[in-house]
């Protein structure tokens, strides 16, 4: 069955900012961590959450020592005052829109004017912003509320920030009918008029919606009204194990959207399950071919034929022949590290890439034979090449292997703590595109008796970063499952806007050095042929920004592809 997944499902910032907040801290194991009621609503967050000993609290009885997160809803300011009281240490993850509909209320009732607020009456956040009111306020939820208004010479009406809009707007017109001159602030936060917007804009183009997301959650059964009364079947799941199979069955496309509290790698579950689904078209030899597809993914045997590929590009590139000896042992090791890699340290992965990690676990004796068959393999053909390049390949495996083992031993953490090379700040991206670098275009060195240096200078530094962008691309796919485990990466240090600028400056940086190269005649003009892939490349990076596409399988085929592009245009190259 095919997914349509909504661009704005998951996290929005204002979440996103509070998880960043508690997981920074828990991630310090500085004592105890409480959050002020659950940090959001979705039990499996808050499942992960208390694993990290993170406690959440509904009041403040006993406690005097520890930490304390305020969360994203925000609270009232004589509780915040209570909390200080305490002795605990504050964080406040109050979402700076919610702070903003904060001020608007304690601006203007200190004015004069009255607060009416449409929103749940109970909701955490509806209790924090009468919290901030200096005179009389009124909580309103639909338009027959307003008749029981008492007569208001001066007013003004504020929303919950995750309130249906179309609600809003008939009670504010109603409003208006009432008390012409009430001041209107419509403050419905983008995240939420997005994603309402998008799940009307699925009517008509999908067989049903579902929403993921907590029980539990208003933002999220929000949603699944706003489909509902747009006319789209839809389905309220909080997991994979929710969906109704028989109602889904026979059904062709399928949207998916999620709460603004709901994880990545719950979406992806959906997904994944729903995708495996048998669709109403769908041929058992395209669902053949789909399983292939999957299964190349996923074992990791896509990437180390990518590798293959532009190794053999950057052989051509670097004008030392066009042998497959190196793209072999290149595929071999990419393939063996990969793996082992991710037997040494599974971290992160359950969150990021679920469906990759259940196959590892399932086929975990036969993915271990083989990523150590394939390093074997690769060390004895490297024998065969010469002694120095075995010799290479041998240090470059090591250093490949005790990147993700412990090397700091915990008594001397407090001194350095990073204890595997993988914990240092963005060195995951770096050391795979060294990696790359060093198996693709330096191994080969040891063997080429005239080595044409501008050429390898060039093809190296393209290798790397071509490599590096891709690599940092996947880093920004996995951040939510980085941030939970504490893995320090890229997107995570430099936040994710700053790390796509960066790339872009990478692809630019690459694409001079491509184009230059030629002009200046450091190398034959098969460097401009590289910048196709190198615009695919770009492509995708900018799919991901505009959310043209989500991060998943299907997005990670698309980015190895760009280096299968490069080892066919060698190809074709050679052959002409
Ligand atoms: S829905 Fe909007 S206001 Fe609420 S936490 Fe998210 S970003 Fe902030």
């Amino acid at each position: 069955m095919k997914v349509r997944l909504a661009k704005t499902a998951g996290f929005c910032m204002g979440v996103r900012r509070a998880m960043e907040i508690v997981l920074a801290e828990a991630n310090k194991k500085k004592g105890p961590l409480f959050t002020f009621g659950p940090l959001i609503h979705n039990n499996q967050v808050l499942d992960l959450l208390s694993s990290k000993g993170v406690i959440p609290v509904e009041n403040l009885d006993g406690l005097q020592t520890g930490t304390i997160v305020i969360r994203a809803h925000g609270i009232p300011p004589q509780r915040r005052q209570a909390i200080k009281d305490t002795g605990l240490t504050v964080i406040d993850a109050t979402c700076p829109k919610v702070a903003q509909v904060h001020s608007i209320i304690h601006y203007h009732t200190k004015k004069g004017y009255t607060a009416l607020i449409v929103g749940d009456k109970d909701h955490a956040e509806v209790v924090g912003l009468k919290g901030h009111s200096k005179g009389p306020v009124y909580v309103i939820q639909e338009v027959k509320d307003v008749d029981a208004l008492p007569h208001l010479d001066k007013a003004f009406v504020v929303a919950q920030t995750t309130q249906d809009e179309q609600n809003y707007h008939k009670v504010v017109y109603t409003l208006k009918e009432r008390f012409p001159d009430i001041l209107v602030f419509n403050t419905i936060c983008d995240a939420t008029h997005q994603r309402q917007k998008e799940v009307r804009s699925f009517k008509g183009q999908v067989d049903a919606l579902i929403v993921v997301g907590g029980y539990h959650s208003g933002n999220t059964q929000r949603l699944a009204q706003v489909a509902k009364k747009a006319g789209i079947p839809a389905f309220h799941v909080e997991t994979e194990k929710d969906l109704d199979k028989k109602k889904l069955f026979g059904m062709q496309l399928v949207g998916v959207t999620a709460g603004a509290s709901t994880p990545n790698w719950m979406i992806k579950n959906v997904v994944k399950e729903i995708e495996t689904m048998r669709g109403r078209k769908e041929s058992p030899f395209a669902r053949w071919i789909r399983r292939i597809f999957r299964f190349l993914v996923v074992s990791n045997l896509l990437v180390a034929s990518g590798a293959f590929c532009f190794s053999y590009a950057a052989s051509v590139l670097s004008e030392r022949g066009s042998s497959l000896m190196f793209p072999f042992l290149a595929f071999l090791y990419i393939y063996a590290m990969h793996v082992l890699n991710h037997f040494l340290d599974r971290g992160a992965s359950a969150y990021n890439d679920p469906e990759r990690s259940s196959f590892l676990i399932k086929n975990r004796r036969t993915l271990i034979i083989s990523g150590i068959a394939a390093i074997a393999t690769a060390l004895a053909l490297s024998c065969t090449i010469s002694l120095t390049t075995f010799v290479a390949l041998s240090g470059i495996s090591f250093f490949g292997i005790i990147y993700s083992l412990p090397l700091i031993p915990e008594k001397i953490q407090h001194i350095y703590p990073y204890s595997k090379i993988k914990d240092i700040p963005g060195s995951r991206s770096l050391s795979e595109s060294l990696a790359w670098v060093a198996v693709i275009t330096i191994l080969p060195l040891f063997k080429i008796d005239s080595i044409v240096w501008p050429a390898v200078i060039i093809s190296t530094l393209v290798v790397f970063l071509m490599s590096y962008t891709r690599s940092a691309l996947f880093d920004i796919f996995q951040a939510q499952g980085d941030m939970i485990v504490g893995t320090e990466t890229l997107p995570i240090t430099m936040g994710e806007r700053r790390t796509l600028v960066l790339l872009k400056s990478v692809l630019l940086t690459t694409a001079l050095v491509l184009a230059g190269g030629p002009i200046i005649g450091l190398v034959r003009p098969f460097s401009f042929v590289i910048l196709l892939p190198l615009l695919t490349l770009s492509f995708c990076l900018l799919a991901y920004e505009k959310r043209w596409l989500y991060p998943g399988i299907n997005f990670e085929a698309l980015v190895e592809g760009n280096f299968f592009l490069a080892g066919f245009l060698a190809v074709s190259w050679q052959a002409v």
